[in-house]
């Protein structure tokens, strides 16, 4: 769409321009333009400034005026940089094993776990998991998600990882959100592979990351760090050979137990992810670091655990995503925005910070530079919401959504017509 388009006028636009990537960040820093305009083209945007200057400035010029009527604030598209939404089956069972006393280990031995997702996931067709996929997607757009990540991890065998791999391409060419892949193939050893897991590991590197190079799958690759996942000595060779052929690593990193945060910043990850048991000789190794740690609070919230210690990151000079973990296992709500504010309540982070976590750092752990803040040259990916101050939108604990979604310039959501 080459039309140069004027949206407004708007109460608030939040551009979240000028806040550095690391550390603390107070509310007063937040830059807020009043009664502001976005002036975009070609999925791009061109300004963003007072309403009636760039009206004025366009007067002459070829150009589509969007004229909202009523209190209207403007976010930039929300980040999602960690789920797994590609997936067949369901893992309520886990959920009532679990409430009732059951430990994991106990509900891996009843045929629950990553273990039962796997064999679902590799019983669905592709198609299946194309759809699945998309209704979740749908989902996170009403939340004002414009940019995705999602991970593989449940076929775990050169072909069923392919199979996955292709369903995110697939559904990112459907589906107006992007979609950002990863491999998580070193999710598990699946219990069905002959041999240890430095074989498995071997055998995945060796064999599927030359196809996802060629085939452009993705560019970025995962591994579980945990006890009865894998360990610093097992995924190390995993890693280098990921990083000589090009990846970005990305780790789960102290879910359980230490271990796997110290690896990320090693391989220079471009983010760890989770850090709920990191300690404060965690924290300061990643605050000194570029790695950006990653929050989910759906996973807190699923399994009753503490939360990641967001407060302590951010003042230890750390960067701060937030994301939804969204997956069958442990977080199937999906729903950014409550997990986010939840966690803003908890950790006492202030709005900027929660804003921050969600938008350019979380871009940031995506390694995208064109997504995340409102300013020229960046991608015309923004959410409305009704009201006069941005401060109502964390408030209400995610219950107050977006009511139009921007996509590259494009209208992709509006709750009025839904
Ligand atoms: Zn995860």
């Amino acid at each position: 769409m080459e039309q140069l388009t004027l949206i407004g006028p708007l109460n608030q636009v939040i551009p979240m321009t000028g806040i550095s990537l690391k550390g603390a960040v107070s509310d007063s820093q937040l830059k807020i333009i009043e009664n502001a305009g976005i002036l975009f083209v070609g999925g791009l945007i061109k300004i963003v400034d007072s309403y009636k200057k760039l009206e004025a400035e366009v007067k002459d010029q070829d150009v589509k005026l969007i004229r909202l009527e009523g209190n209207h604030i403007c976010l930039p598209g929300f980040i999602d940089s960690h789920t797994h939404i590609c997936f067949g089956g369901s893992r309520a069972r886990d959920y009532a094993m679990r409430n009732a006393g059951k430990t994991y280990l106990e509900i891996a031995e009843e045929g629950g776990g990553i273990w039962d997702t796997v064999q679902q996931t590799r019983k669905a067709t592709k198609k299946e998991l194309i759809k699945g996929i998309i209704k979740r997607a749908k989902q996170h757009l009403k939340n004002g998600v414009t940019t995705i990540e999602v991970k593989t991890g449940y076929g775990l065998s050169v072909k069923e990882e392919l199979k996955m791999l292709h369903a995110i391409k697939e559904a990112d060419e459907e589906f107006p959100l992007d979609f950002v892949s990863t491999c998580l193939a070193a999710h598990m050893l699946p219990r069905d592979f002959k041999g240890n897991s430095s074989e498995y590991l071997s055998e995945i590197s060796e064999k599927l990351f030359p196809i996802i190079k060629k085939e452009k799958l993705s560019n970025r690759v995962d591994a579980f760090i945990e006890k009865g996942a894998f360990n610093e000595s097992e995924i190390a060779p995993y890693l280098s050979k990921a990083i000589e052929m090009g990846f970005d690593i990305t780790i789960h990193a102290d879910q359980f137990s230490v271990g796997g945060s110290e690896v990320a910043v090693k391989f220079n990850a471009v983010s760890a992810d989770h850090l709920e048991a990191s300690t404060s000789h965690e924290i300061e190794l990643l605050a000194k670091s570029d790695v950006i740690s990653t929050a989910l609070p759906g996973a807190s919230l699923g399994l009753g655990c503490s939360f990641t210690p967001a407060r302590k990151i951010l003042d230890a000079g750390g960067s701060l995503a937030i994301a939804s973990d969204h997956n069958p296992g442990s977080a199937p709500m999906g729903d950014l925005l409550t997990q986010s504010a939840i966690l803003g309540t908890m950790q006492k982070l202030t709005n900027a910070e929660v804003l921050a976590g969600i938008t350019f750092r979380a871009a940031a752990a995506l390694k995208l530079t064109d997504r995340g803040k409102l300013k020229a040259g960046y991608l015309a990916d923004f959410n409305l919401f009704h009201t006069a101050n941005f401060n109502e939108i964390l408030y209400n604990q995610g219950a107050f959504k977006p009511c139009m979604v921007y996509k590259k310039g494009n209208l992709i959501y509006n709750k009025h017509n839904s």
